[in-house]
């Protein structure tokens, strides 16, 4: 057995698994890496393509502004105007025939390529732009022009034949400097793999705090949870932190508080019973044995003693086995419909032996028959266990008054004696288990203190009221209350 421990106990370390801090960092990390990729794909894969066409834009819009303003009088500074704004360089030919006269040119930047074209490279872009259906588009390696100047510089060339409302033809061509986007995405990808190391050690680093301050709590937990298996009620859990762990360690104290009540309840449950068990066992025995080995007490008197003896402790063992049955759940309530007068009434019957023998008075009184929906054998326990205590306990002109009253569709057992009543410090102890007012007497008196525990789990369970009305010296009056039975009840019940 001892083997089989210690192997769960090894396994269960194999099984602890990442813990808090890792975890988190490789959910962080998931995040950084996802947020670096969208950047690298926006900064680096595409700022070529996104500068191009932020460029071409910006060419075409001129060239449509141009387009608008042909007849304008102001063309030349609009152009002007154009061409600084967005550096772009601009010659404008009026096409005569087959000549091409410059009509206006600007060249803000002073690198302009279209400016220092020969006519034949300029004949070559309008052959081209009218082939192509009037508009043409060029890139050129600056390389070739400029070998000292930035690698990778392109120059785009736009060239466009239009007309005015007069059927005149113009002939554009604009040209654009396209800034070496390749230095910069190199710039971005060094500098990007230092921001991923950043980033990912920020992760680590903030995985580690996050993960103590999540941590840290539940290991305290765990610790003081370890020590209330062993036993220990005492332990506070202390919830500081978060709300979760503020609210699992109000749960873990509350049960821990319920696991210590059930652990008084067994203890004192335990001796109760061996105390209860122990003593009619010992005036068994000790009866029996007189009885075997001294000549003249084998009497009918010891016999009885013997005999009384067994009775209460078979009593005491049943109700011992009807309350944990009914606590513990096992003994289900089985309701019907059934006259709850007729039973009390017939309840009686047990007690006219009492009442011939004994002197005792136990009177019934009842207005009108009610029906109700309850488990009959429990009810007739608890009404049996009331009128019982009654008997016990009534005064010595031995009186006892059991009444039904009916009002309201509910109805109302109670059950008077008149005897030396309870004292008000002990009232509300007396429907607990094994409570008995005369504890120093507890042989003298009768009974095995479990009755009224009995009567309170059974009306409870059949959500009754019930209650003690009593006056020191006069007596006492137990009672309970039911709804009578209406059709329908079995249904909600
Ligand atoms: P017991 O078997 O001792 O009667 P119960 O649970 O029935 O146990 O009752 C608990 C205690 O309540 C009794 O020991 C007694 O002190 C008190 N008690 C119960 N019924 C009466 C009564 N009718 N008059 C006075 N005291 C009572």
């Amino acid at each position: 057995m001892h083997n089989t421990g210690a192997g769960k106990a090894k396994k269960e370390t194999k099984r602890r698994g990442i813990g808090v801090t890792w975890t988190l960092f490789a959910f962080l990390a998931l995040f950084t890496v996802f947020v670096l990729l969208i950047v690298w794909v926006f900064q680096v894969l595409l700022l070529g393509r996104f500068y191009e066409n932020a460029k071409m834009k910006e060419i075409r819009l001129t060239a449509s502004i141009l387009e608008d303003n042909l007849e304008n009088e102001n063309i030349e500074s609009i152009a002007y105007a154009l061409a600084s704004d967005y550096s772009i360089s601009i010659l404008v030919y009026h096409i005569d025939g087959n000549d091409a006269v410059e009509k206006f040119s600007c060249n803000p930047t002073g690198r302009s390529v279209i400016h220092h074209m020969y006519s034949q490279s300029i004949k070559r872009l309008y052959g081209k732009a009218e082939s192509a259906g009037g508009e043409y588009v060029e890139k050129q390696s600056l390389d070739a022009f400029r070998p000292s100047d930035d690698v990778d510089s392109i120059s785009t060339i736009y060239a466009k034949i239009m007309q005015n409302s007069d059927g005149e033809t113009y002939f554009i061509l604009l040209n654009s400097e396209m800034a070496p986007v390749s230095a910069v995405v190199k710039t971005y990808s060094f500098q990007f793999k230092w921001i991923a190391v950043i980033l990912l050690l920020g992760a680590l680093v903030i995985a580690f705090f996050m993960s103590k301050f999540i941590s840290v709590p539940i290991v305290k937990l765990s610790r003081s949870v370890n020590r209330l298996a062993k036993g220990d009620y005492e332990e506070k859990f202390d919830g500081n932190g978060y709300r979760e762990i503020r609210e699992l360690s109000d749960a873990l104290n509350y049960a821990s508080s319920e696991l210590s009540k059930t652990d008084a309840l067994q203890k004192e449950l335990i001796s109760n019973i061996s105390h209860d068990l122990r003593t009619p066992l010992t005036m068994i025995k000790g009866y029996s044995e007189v009885m075997r080995d001294i000549p003249g007490e084998n009497t009918p008197e010891n016999a009885q003693i013997v005999i009384d003896e067994t009775t209460r402790l078979s009593e005491l063992v049943s109700d011992m086995l009807d309350i944990s049955k009914i606590r513990s759940g096992a003994r289900k309530i089985s309701p019907e419909v059934f006259d709850l007068t007729e039973t009390v009434r017939a309840t009686m019957c047990r007690y006219e032996k009492l009442t011939e023998k004994d002197g005792y008075h136990i009177e019934f009184i009842s207005d009108k028959p009610a029906l109700i929906y309850a488990d009959r054998t429990m009810m007739l326990q608890v009404v049996y266990n009331l009128i019982n205590n009654a008997i016990n306990y009534t005064g010595d002109d031995k009186k006892v008054t059991v009444r039904q009253q009916t009002s309201d569709g509910k109805v109302r057992i109670s059950v008077t004696d008149t005897g030396a009543g309870i004292e008000p410090e002990n009232l509300q102890y007396i429907w607990d288990r094994y409570y008995k007012v005369d504890k120093v007497h507890r042989r003298a008196a009768v009974g095995t203190g479990l009755g009224l525990s009995i009567v309170k789990s059974v009306l409870e369970a059949h959500k009754a009221t019930y209650g003690v009305d009593s006056t020191p010296g006069k007596g006492s009056t137990f009672w309970f209350e039911m709804s009578i039975y209406s059709p329908g009840d079995e249904q909600s019940s």
